[in-house]
């Protein structure tokens, strides 16, 4: 049930066309979990081999069950916090293991910024040993709550450490300052990928691990109340796993992409009232919209300048939020969730 829709994978490797990954091995961290996972499928559909690595905090096994058994993937459960000897020569790390669900900061803080402090560290130490590119999982959080949207990189943040968010945007920033290091310290070629919200097929939704658009989609299926924080002013910009996971491999990828630092997202931003309303009319559910109290430290606005992507990568997002949305419910409904 948790493998993803075949022409989703196609439409990854044909964004992908001009890049030739054959052969190549790449270490990917947190690679079971949403993202994680479908970064390993699009690097085993264009020829590479993969060593998923992911301590299965928040990410599962079944995300990868498919790909277990197949030529050139090997899954190994470890935490990436404590040292690792990978026994493959590696061409590429990509280090994305970490815990992403606001709910989670305040449930799991130190682990958080561990993984994105000590983890990034270790992932970097690998890298270097085999002289392998680095791509960093990096994210719109670095930003804080930007008075500049649409957000270009060039945007220093807007962050008070000691809220509930900062285990996991000042570990972020960390973790970029540490590319940064072995970037000037080292020569190492490392980019940074800073991700904003992104959704799709195996996006988890229960409990803590549930983000706003997998808990709407499941509400609205389940016909329960649609929770939505504050009045549902707040924005974000939604941005399709594919197009996600292609922008991700193309900055890894790209000869020009050496040591830049990329949003990656889509930027066409709506209300979270909007996004609410509009799952409710593509289930065609009953459900009610229910208002709850906007949690602490809420970014009021998110919305990527992705200029910087289009110019160095030649990406920009394909798929609009409304087809998005219709693949993810289709997946919802199909999952036993
Ligand atoms: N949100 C909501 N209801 C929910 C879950 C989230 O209204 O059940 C809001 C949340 O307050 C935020 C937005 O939806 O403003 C996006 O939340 P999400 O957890 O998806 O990611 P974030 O962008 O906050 O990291």
């Amino acid at each position: 049930m948790v493998s993803c829709p075949d022409n989703d994978i196609i439409n990854i490797g044909e964004y992908l066309r001009d890049i030739d990954l054959a052969g190549k091995t790449v270490l990917v961290t947190g690679g079971a979990g949403f993202l994680g996972s479908w970064v390993c499928d699009a690097l085993m559909y264009k020829g590479a081999r993969v060593l998923c690595v992911d301590n299965l905090s928040s990410g599962a096994e079944e995300n990868i069950a498919h790909l277990r058994g197949k030529d050139g993937f090997q899954f190994i459960k470890h935490d990436i916090t404590q040292p690792l000897q990978p026994d493959l020569k590696l061409d590429l790390v990509i280090h994305m293991a970490s815990r992403a669900s606001p709910f989670e900061f305040e449930r799991f803080p130190e682990e958080i910024i561990q993984a994105n402090t000590q983890g990034t560290l270790i992932a970097l130490g690998i890298a270097r040993e085999f002289g392998a590119t680095f791509l960093f999982a990096s994210s719109s959080e670095v930003y804080g709550d930007p008075s500049l949207v649409p957000t270009p990189e060039s945007f220093a943040g807007n962050i008070d450490p000691t809220k509930m968010r900062s285990c996991y945007s000042v570990s972020k920033r960390c973790g970029e300052a540490y590319v940064a290091a072995f970037r000037r310290q080292y020569g190492l070629d490392a980019r940074v990928a800073r991700i904003f919200n992104t959704y799709g097929p195996r996006m988890r939704a229960d409990g803590i691990y549930g983000r706003a658009v997998p808990r709407f989609i499941s509400q609205a299926l389940r016909g329960n109340d649609i929770t939505v924080f504050g009045q549902g002013r707040q924005t974000r910009s939604f941005c399709y796993v594919t197009d996600q996971v292609a922008g991700l491999l193309r900055l890894a990828t790209s000869p020009g992409a050496e040591g830049e630092v990329v949003n990656i997202g889509n930027d066409t931003e709506i209300t979270i009232l909007e996004t609410a309303e509009m799952i409710k009319r593509l289930t065609g559910s009953q459900s009610q919209l229910a208002f709850y109290p906007l949690p602490e430290d809420d970014p009021i606005r998110r919305c990527p300048d992705i200029g910087k992507a289009r110019r160095l990568l030649g990406w920009e997002p394909r798929v609009g939020l409304e087809e998005g949305l219709r693949k993810t419910i289709a997946w919802f409904d199909g999952a036993v969730q």
